[in-house]
């Protein structure tokens, strides 16, 4: 199916593509769009080759269902085996790909001083936070928060022999809401280049990732403005393998008694994260850019520096719940704001 280019600005959360203006050697972006991650997907191959571009989107496609399955904190599959074990005190065996991401989770997580951190599911699942749609009612109590955050578990609790699993701590649950997308969009991309399709951009509800260039030019992406619906506030233009991750406080929370509850959870007090609006990295490596883009929301408007450098992350757009903006020279270089921010500060890492 060939779309109109316009077809993507429906798209994405956090950010979307954006239409060509006076494009230069016409191309066919052969695209498709489908449900998964609990999200808006979208595929896009920028081609002279439909046919084959078609077949390794389908591919794509067949990946990211199956994924969404096998990586669900508690739908059946991969993932919830592992936590129905880990919840039963047993040793579990995992497969390969799942290994390698409770691998890589932990050694991010460490990385980001533990405000990234896949083993808080339980507390994740507490706040409702698990399911596709945001939850009703009566935030947990105070007292309950408490008992589960007295000794939080850690990803360092998780003990990884070879592919068995098991862990130390009895409340350790692994919840990959904050970073599954990026290790499909890594795996997307993989796929497609191995497939010939050296130009593409895959969209999981907001979380972009660009190979190679549009027409001989960057791709150009619109990143949305987390404080006016439908707004955005900046332009980003990135070519080459690039994953443009936001993490937002304002997308999806939950609503009681007239206070949001955004699904970001800050690890040290159990408490949603509520200092940042929202948080948008670039950086080759999808999956790293989800895990720091949650970390950063987490780390707040003064800390955020510190576990970006830790991270390895330089390219940063930190938006505060007033507006005011902040970032680095190299998202700068990338960035052109579209809305004048209330306020804008140029961190240098
Ligand atoms: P999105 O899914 O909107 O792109 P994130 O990447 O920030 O945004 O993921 C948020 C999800 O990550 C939550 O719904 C939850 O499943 C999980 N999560 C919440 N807090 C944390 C945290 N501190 N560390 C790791 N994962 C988290
Ligand atoms: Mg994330």
């Amino acid at each position: 199916m060939s779309l109109d280019r316009r077809a993507f600005l429906k798209l994405g959360l956090g950010a979307c593509l954006l239409p060509l203006v006076g494009a230069g050697r016409a191309q066919t972006l052969v695209s498709e769009q489908l449900y998964a991650f609990g999200t808006l997907v979208e595929v896009g191959v920028a081609t002279d080759r439909p046919a084959l571009a078609q077949l390794a989107i389908d591919r794509v496609a067949r990946d990211f269902v199956a994924q969404n399955r096998q990586w669900h904190a508690w739908k059946p599959g991969a993932l919830s085996a592992l936590n129905q074990a880990l919840a039963d005190n047993r040793a579990h065996q995992v497969d390969a790909q799942l290994c390698r991401m409770l691998r890589e989770a932990q050694a991010l997580s460490r990385a980001s001083a533990g405000m990234f951190n896949p083993a808080i599911g339980r507390l994740i699942g507490r706040w409702g936070f698990h399911d596709d749609l945001p939850p009703t009612g009566a935030p947990p109590s105070a007292r309950e928060l408490a008992e589960l955050i007295a000794v939080p578990p850690t990803m360092d609790d998780l003990v990884i022999e070879g592919e068995r699993v098991y862990s130390r701590h009895p409340q350790l649950q692994i919840d990959f809401g904050g970073y599954a997308k990026g290790v499909a969009l890594d795996l997307a991309l993989d796929r497609l280049t191995a497939a010939g399709c050296n130009h593409a951009v895959v969209n999981l509800g907001g979380n972009l990732a660009v190979s190679g260039q549009r027409e001989g030019r960057p791709w150009r992406i619109g990143v949305r403005h987390p404080l006016r619906r439908g707004a955005i506030i900046a332009v980003v233009e990135v070519e080459g393998r690039t994953a443009v991750v936001t993490s937002g406080t304002y997308e999806r929370y939950r609503e009681h008694a007239g206070r949001r509850y955004a699904h970001i959870i800050d690890p040290r007090n159990g408490q949603p994260a509520a200092h940042v609006a929202s948080a948008t990295v670039l950086h080759p490596n999808a999956a790293l850019a989800d895990a720091a883009a949650t970390a950063l929301v987490v780390a707040g408007p003064q800390a955020w520096p510190e576990v970006a450098r830790a991270m390895g992350v330089t390219a940063v757009l930190l938006i505060e719940p007033e507006g005011q903006v902040q970032l680095t020279p190299a998202m700068a270089e990338h960035l052109r704001f579209v809305s004048p921010p209330a306020s804008v500060r140029m961190v240098r890492l």
